[in-house]
């Protein structure tokens, strides 16, 4: 399933961002895996998933990254 490795994911926060992305846009880290599965869109940090999946930055986020 080679489709999904357009992005890469977050190790803190999960959001995925293109694999030429150096820093993550939503917590400055740089750590990225390229081994994750799932995602999940948080259009606003106020509906119940962002609540749930811990997001506080609408954007596209793994559900798992190994
Ligand atoms: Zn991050």
């Amino acid at each position: 399933m080679p489709e999904k490795k357009i992005f890469k994911a977050c190790k803190n926060c999960r959001a995925l961002v293109p694999l030429e992305t150096a820093t993550c846009p939503i917590c400055n880290s740089t750590s990225f895996s390229e081994d994750w599965s799932g995602m999940v869109i948080i259009i606003s940090q106020d509906s119940e998933v962002a609540k749930v999946f811990g997001a506080s930055t609408p954007w596209r986020y793994a559900i798992t990254v190994k």
